[in-house]
């Protein structure tokens, strides 16, 4: 059979520890024998990041602008303890905020849904995206301590020097606590683009919600800047699409979320996604399930696991010892990559391929062929945990048959 052909390069950007071994796995076991895989490689494990002082994070970054379309590898961001175990000569920051600050991005995270494992909500029968807007509020702010009887103020200095003032509360009574925070137009702008983007790509609703009627102002700005938005250059694309945009408070989507089936965008602010991703993760069963794809307002993508480098079984693996890592979140961001590449390239037997590997993956797993974190969860009956290898085999006996 010939090898399936693509024209563009994808972004490859591989990573570190238990990923970066699952990462080769499924390139030899899943990919090379079926697709003539055309990849840009970046190496973004930490050693190479370290020895190019960091520089290799940013020119992937900057050859995923170029070509639109990555996949990463889950990567190590340094700590302490990582300084010493890979002689550091600094503290690199988190490549995943090196990148997402170069594209201006959003991250989605989507749950892949399999029969046997129950959402802790029974209800969700579809997944639930979430966007979380990363930039600002309460994650960027400045606050004090401050001592009874002081007279807190909001002052802005415009370009003039002209000074307006607002009172925050006058501590008369006893000493207490404030803060300052912002956000920008422009960002906000950028996500609410990136949102409405990627619920065309998916064909999704997009849910979106604030607290407006007690933050006026600040949280009033988001709900106009998204209707804006959306009015201007959205509404029909949706119309034509079959989709809609909904807006409510924050109060409102939780106890709709709740009672809902799933199957839209819930974009979020700041905070509201910080807890609601944790709480929606939980809730759906396993981290090594949750899939994230980071969207450029300019529509540019890139996919990877939302899990990390999972350590613990890396050093199982150093001592030769059989490890049973999930891989499937890494697998469903090689096939995201790919059909987007397809669709963007025209290429429909690179799509349908993407398609045949996810189909593979979750039929294996519905087989009963699980790795062990999915075996705790299942209520299947006759199941079978197996070991790293051994699964990305069972995937391909089933994909072979479908080729
Ligand atoms: P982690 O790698 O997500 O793993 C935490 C635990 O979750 C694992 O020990 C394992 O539990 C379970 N788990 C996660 N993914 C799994 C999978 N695919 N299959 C089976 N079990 C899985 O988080 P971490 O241990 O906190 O972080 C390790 C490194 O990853 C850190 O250096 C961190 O900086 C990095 N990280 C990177 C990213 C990223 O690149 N996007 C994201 C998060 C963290 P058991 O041990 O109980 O089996
Ligand atoms: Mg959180």
């Amino acid at each position: 059979m010939a090898k399936i052909q693509m024209t563009t390069p994808l972004v490859e950007m591989d990573g570190d520890e238990m990923t970066r071994i699952i990462w080769k796995m499924i390139k030899d076991i899943l990919l090379t024998p079926y697709v003539d895989l055309k990849t840009e490689y970046y190496d973004l494990g930490l050693e190479y990041r370290n020895e190019t002082d960091d520089k290799v994070t940013v020119d992937s970054a900057e050859a995923t602008k170029k070509y639109g379309v990555a996949v990463k590898c889950a990567t190590i961001t340094p700590n302490a303890a990582r300084m010493t175990e890979y002689n550091l000569k600094e503290m690199w920051k988190s490549p995943n905020g090196t990148i997402r600050a170069i594209l201006d991005g959003t991250v989605f995270r989507t749950p892949i849904i399999v029969k046997g494992i129950t959402p802790y909500i029974p209800t969700w029968t579809k997944p639930i995206t979430i966007a979380r807007h990363a930039y600002g509020d309460v994650y960027k702010n400045t606050e004090m301590q401050v001592p009874k009887d002081s007279k807190c103020e909001i002052v802005c200095t415009d370009k003039d020097g002209n000074e307006t003032r607002s009172l925050i509360y006058d501590f008369k009574d006893s000493a207490g606590v404030i803060q300052g925070m912002h956000n920008k137009d422009k960002s906000i702008e950028s996500f609410a683009r990136s949102c409405f983007n990627f619920a065309l790509d998916t064909k999704q609703d997009v849910w979106f919600a604030t607290k407006d009627t007690i933050s006026k102002k600040y949280d009033h700005r988001f709900k106009d800047i998204f209707a804006e938005v959306f009015e201007k250059d959205y509404k029909e694309k949706f119309e034509a699409a079959g989709i809609e945009y909904f807006y409510t408070l924050i109060d409102d989507a939780v106890a709709r979320v709740v009672r809902s089936n799933g199957g839209y965008i819930w974009a979020c602010k700041n905070y509201d996604g910080d807890v609601m991703s944790d709480m929606v993760a939980t809730a759906y069963g396993s981290l090594a399930m949750m899939t994230s794809v980071l969207v450029s307002p300019d529509g540019v993508y890139e996919y990877e696991a939302a899990h990390g480098t999972v350590q613990r079984h890396y050093y199982k693996h150093l001592k030769g010892e059989k490890t049973s890592t999930n891989s499937v979140a890494t697998l469903f961001a090689w096939t995201g990559a790919l059909r987007k590449r397809g669709e963007l390239d025209n290429l429909p037997e690179l799509m349908g391929f993407a398609d045949k590997l996810e189909k593979a993956t979750i039929q294996t797993i519905e087989e009963g062929v699980m790795t062990g974190d999915l075996a705790a969860l299942s209520t299947l009956e006759n199941k079978q945990t197996v070991d790293t290898e051994a699964f990305l085999v069972a995937v391909n006996e089933r994909l072979a048959k479908m080729m």
